[in-house]
């Protein structure tokens, strides 16, 4: 099965290495545990938006767009790396960040400051009246806005993982390894959406395990369902049997999106100390955290593979430096 792929830009390090994590799978006395860097996209500071925007900013320019506009939480990683690469095809960006001004400027904010991008804090109005304001006062100064979604999950941003799956297979292949599981932090969906194509497209036989950040598993699924098919169909796939590949797990949302609690504390400082890999505090803490209880309770036996897929956002711990310490 062979993906029409669309036009690319050129924003990550390809491909992200993949690593043992030989440490981590003796103190947890668990299954042989990898791990896939998509912390090390390398745009200002990385992450899984990278791979999603190389699509994303491919579309902008090719419909003669020259700024980007995207929304996020205040702490959001796919704002940041929407500026930098609004930054490096020399386009402006509005972001519209959720809740208030910080007293502090700090994580991603700063980043998003320093890389140029323009922040109108959402307050209590709704998300899509201050986007139609922000589009009419660019379209008013003469620019061409291209709107990105919320995780630039579209069927463009998505098309990324599926991309990403082909790499991480050829990897595998080369240094045969089978993995069981891929576990990581799923919220918009897009990455989930872009991988569950992807392992058609590369006859991947292992399981697909993405843990929920901040929905219902039953919500997730149904978004994650509609953006594969989606996608499928965009890349000339047809209709594929993605829908039965899509598992998700909602048992550790705690008090909710970004709510840092002793899950997130655990795991971040197990694989700081094990690994010397910095985890984030609002996904990859919440779903290391969730592999490492599913460890615990015997999800996995002693000879599976399971490979974590670090999705980013570092960036983020300073702004949750009283939570983590
Ligand atoms: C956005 C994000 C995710 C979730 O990816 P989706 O494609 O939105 O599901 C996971 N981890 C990090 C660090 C992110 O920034």
């Amino acid at each position: 099965m062979t993906p029409k792929y669309p036009n690319r830009t050129t924003l990550a390090y390809l491909p992200t290495p993949v690593e043992r994590m030989e440490r981590l799978t003796r103190y947890l006395g668990g299954p042989d545990l990898y791990i896939k860097r998509d912390d090390q996209t390398g745009l200002a500071t990385g992450g899984n938006k990278t791979r999603k925007l190389e699509f994303l900013v491919a579309d902008a320019l090719a419909q003669g767009c020259d700024y980007l506009i995207t929304t996020g939480a205040a702490q959001s990683n796919h704002c940041r790396q929407t500026a930098a690469a609004a930054a490096r095809y020399g386009m402006g960006c509005s972001l519209i960040l959720r809740g208030y001004p910080p007293d502090t400027i700090t994580g991603n904010i700063l980043l998003d400051n320093l890389l140029g991008a323009h922040i109108y804090w959402q307050r209590n109005r709704p998300a899509k009246e201050l986007f139609a304001d922000v589009n009419h006062e660019l379209r008013a100064m003469g620019h061409k806005p291209y709107v990105i979604p919320l995780g630039g999950s579209n069927v463009m941003g998505a098309t990324g993982y599926v991309l990403a799956m082909e790499e991480l297979m050829a990897q595998l292949v080369n240094e045969k390894i089978f993995v069981d599981f891929i576990v990581f932090a799923s919220s918009s969906g897009g990455t989930q959406a872009g991988l569950v194509v992807g392992a058609e497209v590369t006859s991947y036989r292992g399981k697909i395990l993405g843990i929920s950040v901040d929905h219902p598993a039953d919500d997730l699924k149904t978004q994650v369902a509609a953006l594969a098919t989606a996608t499928a169909t965009h890349l000339g796939l047809g209709m594929l049997p993605t829908v039965g590949r899509i598992e998700v797990n909602d048992d550790y949302l705690g008090e909710g999106y970004a709510c840092v609690s002793e899950t997130e504390r655990e795991a971040i400082r197990v694989l700081g100390q094990q690994e010397g890999i910095l985890l984030d505090p609002v996904y990859t803490g919440r779903a290391m955290g969730g592999l490492i209880d599913l460890i615990r309770w015997g999800a996995f036996t002693r000879g599976q593979t399971v490979l974590f897929w670090h999705t980013g956002g570092t960036a983020a711990l300073p702004a949750f430096a009283d939570k983590l310490v």
